[in-house]
């Protein structure tokens, strides 16, 4: 059997979109302690985010510590674990209060009867899982593989054959679908796999393997006979 995997995070999960809704509510939570306006609010908020996550996936900190240093980072001041914990916990309410798929996901569901599904994603397992659960989409996929799990985080080639061992799936019989250029269409390519770049937001040109909805993967799977 052929195997479609998926990213997760602003491929099937609408990261950004959650994360920018959740960010809204917390900057008029703390407007009065932020001394900012809401778009520079937000280009920091995001800014930040990426730097410090960037810091975990290099495993130079734990992912509870990236959290921390953001706050930190944010509010420009040192402060305890416990309070840095406190203001993350309100921003990670609002956050998943926000939390859901994309409208094209039911394409994805489509594919179900010829494919086994997958998602490989970078992310602890634990809270990778908890989105999957809440924005309902968890039993629609046979392995979930996480950085957590394989060791690797994406673009190493690494934690796509960990993904294709547990199926005992060749490369070959593999598609990987995914938003990110260079982490998710260039690494599954570099591990053998067939790949898709879903260029949503079409912020990097079109190739011969993109697609700017989820709409359209059936079209080019028949297209390249996969
Ligand atoms: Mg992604």
């Amino acid at each position: 059997m052929k195997v479609i995997f998926f990213d997760l995070d602003d491929t099937l999960f609408d990261y950004s979109g959650s994360e920018r809704a959740g960010a809204i509510k917390f900057f008029n939570h703390f407007r009065d302690d932020l001394n900012k306006d809401l778009n520079t609010f937000l280009d920091l908020w995001k800014t930040y985010t990426q730097k410090h996550i960037q810091r975990w996936a290099n495993k130079e900190i734990s992912f509870e510590q990236q959290r921390l240093e953001r706050i930190r980072e944010f509010f420009s001041r040192n402060m305890s674990d416990r309070d840095a914990e406190n203001i993350f916990n309100v921003y990670s309410s609002y956050f998943k209060n926000n939390w859901k798929r994309f409208d094209d996901y039911s394409a994805v569901l489509d594919l179900k009867q010829d494919y086994e599904l997958g998602i490989i994603t970078d992310g602890p397992t634990a809270h990778q899982t908890d989105k999957l659960k809440k924005i309902g989409i968890i039993r629609d996929f046979s392995v979930i593989v996480t950085s957590e799990i394989a060791g690797y985080s994406k673009p190493d080639k690494r934690i796509f054959n960990h993904a294709l061992k547990l199926l005992q799936c060749k490369p070959s019989d593999a598609l990987y679908i995914g938003d990110n250029y260079e982490k998710d269409y260039m690494g599954s390519k570099s591990a053998g796999m067939h790949s898709l770049h879903l260029n949503r937001n079409m912020l990097t040109p079109d190739n011969d393997h993109s697609i700017n909805t989820l709409k359209q993967i059936k079209d080019k799977i028949d297209e390249f006979n996969f």
